[in-house]
């Protein structure tokens, strides 16, 4: 990790904090998402002729006709999903580079993120590998099913927007359990919070996103 990051050296640690003051700016308040962020090497996680604007508040191609998120798509997701505890298992859906994957590992106990282009998968394992994280375990399928085995999971972060809230995600999701989904058509998606409490389900809108669409069906 220090070698990789030494080309850009001092430049990323200062716009990381430059990144992290406008997401306080922007109303993100959990000193855990902003310490997290403030020291994850983000650059390391888009191609490297994109290295010098991986902190800028856009989303950026990360091969494969995808995106990482913006940060502060990631920190807002992040908050809501913990809600001010830890969340001990969590279920990502779009692993896309990892970066929210590697956020979510230095704040909870286990990650299980899948990820339906099988490309990046094999390069967000070899990533996170380099980057010696290891409680997050990744899988080539569709997000739409989830991933059973490991269920029932504590907290469930959507990273692509379906049309509607996946049945098989609200089956996952523990008792006490919260679910983060952008929900709607391109251009006008709605980022909802689902909650399950005493088994019964409850939903509120956050704010208005945009995420690429949730597609299903795996593929190279
Ligand atoms: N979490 C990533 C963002 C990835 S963009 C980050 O930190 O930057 C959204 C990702 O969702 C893409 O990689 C896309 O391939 C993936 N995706 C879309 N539909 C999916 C599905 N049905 N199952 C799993 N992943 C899906």
């Amino acid at each position: 990790m220090m070698r990789e990051s030494a080309g850009i050296g001092m430049t990323s640690q200062r716009t990381r904090e430059r990144m992290v003051t406008r997401l306080m700016e922007q109303g993100i308040r959990d000193l855990r998402v902003l310490e997290v962020m403030r020291t994850l090497p983000r650059h390391l996680f888009v191609d490297e002729a994109l290295a010098t604007r991986a902190y800028e508040d856009t989303a950026l191609p990360i091969g494969s006709g995808q995106t990482i998120s913006q940060p502060y798509a990631v920190a807002r997701m992040t908050e809501a999903l913990l809600n001010g505890g830890r969340p001990r298992k969590v279920l990502e859906v779009g692993t896309g580079c990892g970066y929210q994957s590697a956020v979510l590992a230095a704040l909870v106990d286990e990650v299980f993120s899948v990820e339906r282009i099988g490309d990046l998968v094999r390069r967000t394992r070899e990533r996170l590998q380099r980057l010696q994280i290891r409680n997050v375990r990744l899988r080539h399928g569709d997000g739409y099913a989830g991933w059973a085995e490991h269920g029932p999971y504590d907290g469930i972060l959507v990273a692509a927007a379906p049309t509607q809230v996946p049945a098989a995600l609200l089956e996952q999701l523990a008792d006490g359990g919260r679910l983060i989904v952008p929900v709607g058509n391109r251009g006008s998606q709605q980022l909802l919070l689902v909650s399950r409490s005493n088994g019964e389900l409850k939903q509120e809108v956050l704010e208005m996103v945009s995420f690429v669409p949730m597609v299903p069906g795996a593929s190279q």
